[in-house]
Parts: C-alpha cells; sequence; structure tokens
C-alpha cells in the first residue's frame, strides 16, 4: 500500500460515508443510523446500516462491513488503491502516481487507458456519423425511426463505416499500444497474426456508459438484416457485463424518484421511452440478467417493472429472467405489450401516456406464471396438475413467508384446488431446493472469523465494542490490563491498536479504522462500533464486570497449565497430546461458565 497514510487519511476524511452509499443503497434513518437493502446478499427487509457520526457501514445480515474505502472496494469489486482514488476523485483530491509501486500504477493504467481510449473512439464514431458522406445511411435510418437529435447526442451514438480498419488506423495515429488495443475489445488479432481488424463494421454504435459516466464498451447494431443483428463488446477489464446496465448513468435519478424501474430489452426500447419522457429505464442488452444487475438496481428502486414483447422470444426471456428476482425478495411486474409490440414500437405509436397506463396494470410475477400456466396447459384436470407442478417450482423460489402464503392462496382459489394440497406440494419443493442449493447464509459466515475469535470468549469481542462505543473506558482497560489477558490474539491485536488510537476520542472508530490492515478486521471493528448500547445504565461498573471475568479466567487457565507442566517437568508419565486435550477443555468450561 504505497499511497501515503495521510493521503488515505485526507480521504477518509473528506469523504462522507452516507454520501457515498446513498448513490448505491436507498438508506432510511433510524434512531443514529440509516437503514437499506444490503447490497451484497438478497434480503427483503433491511439489516444493512450505515452510522454516519463513526463513519461505518456494517450489515446485520451476512456481516459485511468497514469504513468508506471498504465500502467501494467491496461494491465496485476495486483494489484498495483503486477505491482510493475514485474516492479523491470524487473529493478532488490529487493522489501522485508515484506514490504507488509498480504492480498498482501499471493497472491502474491500463483501465484508464481503456476509458480513454473508449472515450476518444466514441468520438471517431460520432464523427463518422456526422460526416456527410461516410454517415449519411445511418442518420437516415436514426430519422426513420424517429430517434431525436437530442438522444443521438447525449447518449453519444455514433456509426462504425463498412470498413476493416477505421480504429485500426485511429489506434495506430494515436500510438495505442497492443496491450491496450486488444483488451479494449474494439480490434481483433488477423489469424495470420500480421495485423488487426476492427471488431465493429457496418454498425450503429451505442457507447455503454458505467455508473459513473466513462464508457465501458460499446453495442452496434445493424441497419438492415445482417446478422448477428446486436453486437457487444466482450468482457474487458472495465466491462462487465454482469453489472453494467444500459442508460443507468442517465436514469439513476429518475429511478430513485419514482421509485420504480423499467427493465427492458435492447438499445432502442431504452432511447426510445426516455424520449418520451420516460426515464426510469435501463436496457438490459440481451445478456440474461444477474444477481448482480438485481443488487445494483436495488440501490435505486424498490419496485422493478420488466417489459418483454409478447412473442414467444420475449416470454420466453420473461420467464428466463423472473427467478433472479424472486429470489432477491424485489417487488417485481411483469408488463407484456400487446400486439407483438416491443417498448419502442408501442411508444412510438401510441405515446408516453399510453405505455404508462399500461405499466399499471403490469401483472405481479405470480399472476404473470399462473396465466402463462393456465394459456399453456388448459383448465381440464390433467392441465391443472400441470399448472401445480409449474407453479409449486417457483413459489419454493419466494423466500419470504407471507407472500409465499398470499400466492399459495390465490393459486389453491384459481385452480381450484384444496388449499392445503397445494400447501404440502410447495413445502416438499422448498425443502428439496433447500437441500440442494447452497444459499446466502442469513447468519453471519463463521469461516470468515479467524478460529481463536471462534473459541474465545465472548466478553472479549465486548469489551472491544465497549471501548469503541466508550473511549473513556480505554484508560479503565489499560489499568486493568484486560486486553493482554484475552484468549484470541486477534482481539488482542485489535485492541492493542485501539488503546492506541485512544486520544482520538472524538473520532476513534475512524482512527482504529484507518489502521487495520485487513478487511477481515475492518469488518469485525464495524460489527463492535454497531453494537446498540441503549439499555446499558452503567458502562463502566459493566465493563468492569467483564474485564474482572476474562481475567479470572486467564488467572485460572495459567494456574492449570503452569501446574500441569510442574507435573511433566517432574517426570510423571504424562501424554502430552492428552495434557493437551485436557487443557482445551478446561479453557472451554471457563469460557462457557
Ligand atoms: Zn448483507
Amino acid at each position: 500500500m504505497l499511497i501515503p497514510e495521510e493521503k488515505i487519511a485526507e480521504i477518509i476524511a473528506a469523504s462522507d460515508i452516507l454520501d457515498v452509499v446513498s448513490e448505491a443503497v436507498i438508506l432510511k434513518k433510524s434512531g443514529k443510523n440509516f437503514f437499506g437493502l444490503c447490497p451484497f446478499h438478497s434480503e427483503k427487509s433491511p439489516s444493512f446500516s450505515v452510522n454516519p457520526d463513526k463513519q461505518i457501514f456494517h450489515c446485520f445480515g451476512c456481516s459485511a462491513g468497514g469504513n468508506v474505502l471498504s465500502f467501494v472496494m467491496k461494491y465496485h469489486g476495486i483494489s484498495f488503491p483503486e477505491a482510493a482514488r475514485m474516492l479523491a476523485r470524487k473529493y478532488n483530491i490529487v493522489i501522485d502516481t508515484r506514490e504507488m509501486n509498480p504492480q498498482q500504477r501499471k493497472a491502474l493504467h491500463v483501465r484508464e487507458s481503456l476509458f480513454r481510449l473508449n472515450k476518444r473512439v466514441m468520438q471517431v464514431y460520432t464523427n463518422f456519423l456526422n460526416d456527410p458522406l461516410n454517415g449519411r445511411l445511418a442518420r437516415q435510418y436514426l430519422e426513420r425511426r424517429g430517434t431525436s437529435k437530442q438522444i443521438i447526442e447525449q447518449f453519444g451514438l455514433g456509426y462504425a463505416p463498412d470498413a476493416w480498419d477505421a480504429v485500426v488506423n485511429f489506434l495506430k495515429e494515436e500510438k495505442v499500444t497492443k496491450g491496450v488495443a486488444l483488451g479494449s475489445g474494439l480490434v481483433l488479432e488477423k489469424k495470420q497474426k500480421n495485423g488487426f481488424y476492427d471488431r465493429f463494421r457496418s454498425r450503429l454504435m451505442f457507447p455503454i456508459f458505467d455508473i459513473n459516466m466513462q464508457v465501458a464498451g460499446f453495442g452496434g447494431r445493424v441497419m438492415d438484416d445482417g446478422m448477428p443483428k446486436y453486437m457487444n463488446s466482450p468482457e474487458t477489464i472495465v466491462y462487465s457485463k454482469s453489472r453494467i446496465l444500459y442508460g443507468l448513468h442517465a436514469a439513476k435519478q429518475a429511478c430513485r424518484r419514482q421509485g420504480q424501474v423499467f427493465i427492458v430489452e435492447g438499445y432502442f426500447d431504452f432511447l426510445s421511452l426516455y424520449q418520451h419522457g420516460i426515464e426510469n429505464c435501463v436496457a438490459s442488452l440481451g445478456t440474461a440478467l444477474t444477481q448482480e444487475h438485481v443488487r445494483v438496481l436495488k440501490g435505486y428502486a424498490a419496485t422493478m417493472i420488466l417489459v418483454f414483447d409478447s412473442d414467444d422470444a420475449g416470454i420466453k426471456a420473461a420467464k428466463r429472467s423472473i427467478d433472479v428476482f424472486v429470489q432477491e425478495g424485489i417487488d417485481t411486474r411483469i408488463l407484456v405489450l400487446p400486439d407483438n409490440n416491443d417498448p419502442d414500437s408501442y411508444v412510438m405509436a401510441h405515446g408516453r401516456d399510453a405505455f404508462l397506463g399500461l405499466a399499471d396494470k403490469a401483472k405481479t410475477v405470480m399472476q404473470f406464471l399462473l396465466q402463462l400456466a393456465l394459456d399453456t396447459h388448459g383448465n381440464s384436470v390433467e392441465g391443472r396438475i400441470k399448472i401445480l407442478d409449474e407453479m409449486k417450482q417457483h413459489l419454493a423460489m419466494v423466500q419470504d413467508y407471507a407472500v409465499r402464503s398470499i400466492y399459495i392462496r390465490l393459486l389453491s382459489e384459481t385452480l381450484n384446488i384444496d388449499e392445503k394440497a397445494v400447501l404440502e406440494k410447495v413445502k416438499e419443493t422448498f425443502e428439496k431446493q433447500a437441500n440442494r442449493q447452497v444459499r446466502t447464509p442469513l447468519i453471519p459466515n463463521n469461516e470468515d472469523l479467524s478460529s481463536d475469535i471462534l473459541e474465545s470468549d465472548p466478553r472479549e469481542i465486548q469489551i472491544l465494542s465497549m471501548m469503541l462505543h466508550w473511549p473513556e473506558l480505554i484508560p479503565v482497560a489499560v489499568e486493568k490490563k484486560v486486553v493482554p489477558s484475552f484468549y484470541s490474539k486477534t482481539l488482542q491485536q485489535l485492541g492493542c491498536l485501539i488503546i492506541d488510537s485512544g486520544a482520538d476520542r472524538q473520532n476513534i472508530v475512524g482512527a482504529v479504522m484507518a489502521r487495520v490492515e485487513t478487511d477481515q478486521d475492518r469488518k469485525l471493528i464495524a460489527s463492535m462500533a454497531m453494537e446498540d448500547y441503549t439499555g446499558v445504565q452503567d458502562p463502566v461498573q459493566t465493563f468492569v464486570t467483564l474485564a474482572n471475568r476474562i481475567i479470572k479466567i486467564k488467572d485460572k487457565t495459567d494456574r492449570v497449565i503452569v501446574s500441569e507442566l510442574t507435573k511433566v517437568k517432574e517426570g510423571c508419565d504424562v501424554d502430552v497430546i492428552k495434557l493437551l486435550k485436557l487443557k482445551q477443555q478446561q479453557i472451554q468450561q471457563l469460557h462457557n461458565s
């Protein structure tokens, strides 16, 4: 970590965790903390909390936690120096790249080169579109589709001409290195390895922006019947398909405002809705929606409306996507457009109000699936049994008990089958699935904790937690020498850190956070700092009692070991393994008493 400590401290001091997390999670105030749906695990009720006073976050569900830097790292899946730079940019702090080690500098350099290159190539494509000769057909095409000048400009649309070397030549002129050129996915190497050629040719080009408005990749659409109709950049260092949603950079405010987001498939679906003032919209670009997509989106809107064409492909796509939303516990609606329309053709033909009118009547996921099953299998006895078979799979994925029982009643009423029988079927499937699939754990992942913490006395964590909550207890801890009496070496080290940071009483959590080195320790500190002590009347007395207890155990353990060791020394016939086992048992008993 070669960004100097003072620089990191400056970045942390300038950042506001509430501000940063709010960009990704919808937060509501409750007491001193803010709560929201965790972006790191699936949940229906908020257990993800942010404490602005202490500048930390902690999830009571999956035990993710840390300071503003840990959040940025985890949320964007980037390294420590990258997170530091991201925040530095946001808060106008200058970091000298000489302050990084060669490897970090290189990784950062590659990322930034790719973003820079993409931005300039976007300009190249735009120039081709505006070129009187080269871009004529593409401009006419856009005009025919009714895409407005403003939209073309705002979303940086362009044109890749019918040539094998338009971008290749540009990269040559710009002296872009081979590594960056290939890494961008914009060009491919010839089979004979004697040069490169353009990936996108004779296509309308759509730059794909990430949430920070940087160009992460491109999509290209043919303007005739050529195949493939759509082609996107491959996955690159800066373009993660399982994360990026087209248009979110421009839609996020509207999504927050409306509390809902329309999810469509294609570029033109998105652009046409946006052009008609329906700005709370993103496009999946034909890739299957992932859990990550949904987790990103739920930071902007609680309700998600999947919009599909009414053709078979559209229905199939709807069915494929639904489970991700159901598992994440999102309030999801399905809007199937009538008469083989897609969102683009529908809103162009009927306008904004008609589209929103349909959206108001969008079905819930279960209503949609049930209707679909009824249409497929019919209402005969055999048909209804098939429907029940199909629906129980979906129902078993609903995590929320109350929601599940509502659907079970709906299903039993629709099929005219006894509710108990339906429930029985769903339960069977639910149990089977529970055995088969590994679910996101709802209890803190114990594998994360080092074994010496798991075996240690819970009072040790409580001691540290109280010191973080009431820094005035730190001198008491020092005087009693309680930390050196800890069983867990990890907690001992953290205890020493807290004591060393004790001078900064106003911002003890921040000071400790800045000094811990592993993500694991940051998580621990965050969870300890989030402990709620509202009920504690006399902290000093409570603290002293806890400390005395730990010290007593330590003394006793020491005495046991000394006496056993004396036996060994005196030549008694003591099996060392047995001795260690005995010692462990005794310690365990002490801890549990
Ligand atoms: Zn969580």
